[in-house]
């Protein structure tokens, strides 16, 4: 892959931007196949599936629409103590970059962090989850653009791969995964000093306050749990009610949930499965940890056919916090609602949490709910809607805490993709510069002048600075004391 670096390096950004202009196309014409394939394989409705696409070209065509005015060298300010020269910045490829992903979003989470890399102009190793790999289909839509697919090359394995791959020494690691797998990579990668960005598990919550329209909250967290059957990092997983819309908020969640649809591969359909059978058996043990501790399930909370992965969408309450379903990232179709008196409470409740994603807050009184989105230690929040931090490429997604390090999309996670460098340029000159040898008493004393001059705050400063400055400038060309 170094030598697809080689060849990549030499292309523009724009020229880098025309072949995932050619991508973009290749997802439009196959788009219905490709919903096809990743609700087979992931077990998420059409329509989940449709989301996912949306998500990836949305992200795509910002690239193609913005990452040359973000990748541009640009000038920086040079301050009066350095007249006469001139400051940049640019950002240069990392080299070869190792992208390894988890198996809910296969299309989004492999696609948007392949894309990004390359527009930087990076070649990239990418290796699926094992879980769903999907063999020959990033292929077949990379392959729309010989330079595309000559700068990725996907392989197909499990954890142990993931590890001779990072022994490769990559010279940037993007994972996206559970948090016990970010902290071996982490540790592995330390071993060679390879950078690496964590987007990792996640227990988000949800509060709403009273004054907000029910109906809408109701909506939101009952979507924000159950899309994909919880199977997102950034799903609902404790729902955040104040005591005095909570009877009311509870009764509408239930019956929307209640009358959720499941009817297998129909466009329809709002329910699918779990995309894997040990994510079943951990939704199953958080449901019976929960029961034993004391949850009440008003809704759910049993398997609906195991060979098909389905779990009833599960709402439960009575929680405590030591229990698995609040502690822990559960990864499934279950909301548990839990209720709360004031602002402060319910700051403190959130940030209980060992994990810090994402959040969402409900309110009608503007102050309040920004007062209480900056209080969450979350790296990204929602106000009156849910998840929709990453329907915006231009933020940035990722979190704090166990819930990773790193951001992806926006101008940050295309950064992330880059290695900043600075240029200090002087015009070509006869001139010693002040802080080279040699050292004499006279330019010392002078020295202690231009301090004052510098940092004595006064209305004159720039004419002291520039006074001592140019002094010291012309003592420097004198060379040693007489
Ligand atoms: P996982 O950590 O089990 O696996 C993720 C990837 O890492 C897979 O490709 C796997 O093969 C690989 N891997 C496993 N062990 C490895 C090792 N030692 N070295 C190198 N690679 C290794 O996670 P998962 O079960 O596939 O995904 C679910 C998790 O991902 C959840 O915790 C979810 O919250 C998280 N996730 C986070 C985000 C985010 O943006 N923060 C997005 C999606 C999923």
């Amino acid at each position: 892959m170094q030598k697809a670096f080689h060849i990549l390096r030499k292309t523009s950004v724009e020229q880098r931007q025309q072949e995932l202009k050619k991508l973009r196309q290749k997802l439009l014409e196959e788009k219905n196949t490709i919903i096809n394939r990743l609700s087979q394989t992931c077990g998420k409705p059409k329509t989940d599936a449709a989301l996912e696409l949306i998500g990836t070209m949305d992200w795509g065509k910002w690239l193609e629409d913005h990452a040359h005015k973000f990748l541009k060298t640009k000038k920086a300010p040079t301050p009066i103590t350095l007249l006469g020269k001139k400051s940049l910045i640019s950002h240069e490829p990392l080299g070869v970059v190792l992208i390894i992903a988890p198996w809910n979003y296969p299309l989004h989470i492999g696609l948007t962090q392949i894309m990004t890399a390359f527009v930087c102009g990076n070649s990239v190793i990418y290796k699926p989850s094992e879980v769903s790999p999907m063999k020959g289909f990033y292929e077949s839509l990379l392959e729309v653009s010989p330079l595309l697919s000559q700068s990725v090359e996907i392989q197909y394995g499990d954890g142990d791969l993931g590890k001779k791959l990072i022994d490769q020494k990559p010279n940037k690691i993007f994972f996206t995964g559970s948090t016990k797998t970010g902290i071996a990579i982490s540790k592995q990668a330390a071993e060679h000093l390879i950078p690496v960005d964590l987007e990792l598990g996640g227990k988000d919550a949800m509060v709403v306050f009273p004054g907000s329209n029910i109906q809408r909250a109701a909506s939101a967290a009952v979507w924000g749990a159950f899309t994909h059957s919880g199977q997102s990092c950034s799903s609902v997983e404790r729902l955040y009610v104040h005591k005095d819309i909570e009877k009311e908020m509870t009764q509408e969640i239930v019956k929307k949930t209640q009358d959720l649809l499941r009817d297998e591969n129909k466009e329809n359909s709002d329910l699918g499965s779990m995309s894997v059978g040990f994510q079943l058996e951990i939704v199953k043990e958080h449901l019976q940890d929960a029961r034993f501790k004391g949850a009440k399930i008003l809704t759910g909370g049993e398997v609906i056919d195991k060979d098909k992965l389905q779990y009833a969408p599960t709402v439960i309450q009575n929680t405590k916090p030591e229990m698995k379903v609040i502690g822990q990232e559960t990864f499934g179709p279950v909301l548990p609602i839990i209720s709360f008196s004031t602002e402060e409470e319910v700051v403190s409740l959130v940030n209980e949490s060992e994990f810090g994603l994402q959040a969402s807050v409900f309110s009608p009184d503007k102050d309040q709910a920004f007062r209480v989105a900056k209080a969450l230690e979350v790296g990204g929040v929602s106000i009156n809607n849910v998840n929709m931090v990453e329907g915006n490429p231009w933020l940035s997604f990722g979190g704090c805490k166990q819930s990773g390090t790193g951001r992806a999309r926006g101008v940050e996670g295309l950064h992330a993709f880059t290695r900043s460098k600075y240029y200090l340029i002087d015009p070509n000159s006869k001139k010693i510069e002040a802080n080279w040898y040699p050292y004499t008493q006279s330019k010392y004393n002078q020295f202690q002048k231009f301090i004052k001059a510098l940092f004595v705050d006064s209305p004159l400063r720039l004419l002291k600075v520039a006074l001592t400055g140019l002094k010291l400038e012309s003592m420097s060309q004198k060379g040693r004391d007489e």
